[in-house]
């Protein structure tokens, strides 16, 4: 196996590249705009076929649309069904699976940061997007559904053995790796309440923000 993380820091988005080095086929997940020429790089130094670019979410607008990289390639763009997508793509739903060689990626549907996320896993790795973003992902804010996200969280992620490496599309704390134990005990005040508990919780941290925001880029005053 090939995996190599994209970790773009004018954009503070990661990605990640990963292949079967024997089959030569690989996948992207969520490529951050602006390393298409260090992805094909990649590619040819390694003489691997590029299948898919997949995509956890999109966001409206889509600026990270990664329609050059599938266009040059021949890949195909991958997203959840129903999220739009200015490239030609294909959908997928919860408990599809995608190959490249003799890899698979599952999909999982993981909605609530946008109605349509899904997260892939690949052996012992999840790809995720931002689903551990909880309340602080502001493009996120408009597009994003609470309870969903309560639902993909305890219902769904924190299911999945604890040893699970989740690779996020923005950085957690600082960390671009982190494990579903860890987020489990980082989530544990939030996710244990009851649902309705959270979605309000949330709701609250949505009308505070901006405004603590806006208070710490005021300068001192006297
Ligand atoms: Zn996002």
């Amino acid at each position: 196996m090939y995996f190599r993380v994209i970790d773009d820091a004018r954009s503070s988005a990661i990605g990640y590249l990963l292949a079967d080095p024997a089959a030569q086929q690989a996948v992207v997940v969520d490529p951050p705009p602006g390393q298409e020429a260090l992805i094909r790089a990649l590619l040819d130094e390694r003489g691997l076929h590029l299948q898919c670019v997949v995509r956890t979410h999109v966001h409206r607008p889509d600026h990270a649309d990664p329609g050059g990289l599938c266009a040059h390639s021949g890949a195909c763009c991958v997203v959840g069904e129903g999220a739009e997508s200015g490239s030609a793509v294909q959908r997928v739903r919860h408990d599809d699976s995608l190959v490249f060689g003799d890899e698979v990626l599952h999909v999982l549907s993981t909605p609530g940061h946008t109605p349509h996320c899904v997260s892939y896993l690949w052996r012992d790795r999840l790809f995720c997007g931002d689903v551990f973003d909880v309340g602080g992902c502001a493009v996120g804010d408009s597009e994003s559904d609470p309870a969903l996200l309560y639902d993909t969280l305890t219902q769904r992620v924190f299911l999945l053995p604890g040893e699970t490496l989740v690779f996020p599309s923005h950085r957690l704390k600082g960390r671009t790796v982190s494990t579903v134990a860890e987020e489990r005990r980082r989530h544990a005040q939030l996710t244990g309440r009851s649902r309705e508990s959270f979605v309000t919780e949330m709701g609250f941290r949505r009308l505070v923000r901006p405004h603590l925001a806006r208070a710490l880029e005021r300068p001192a005053e006297g």
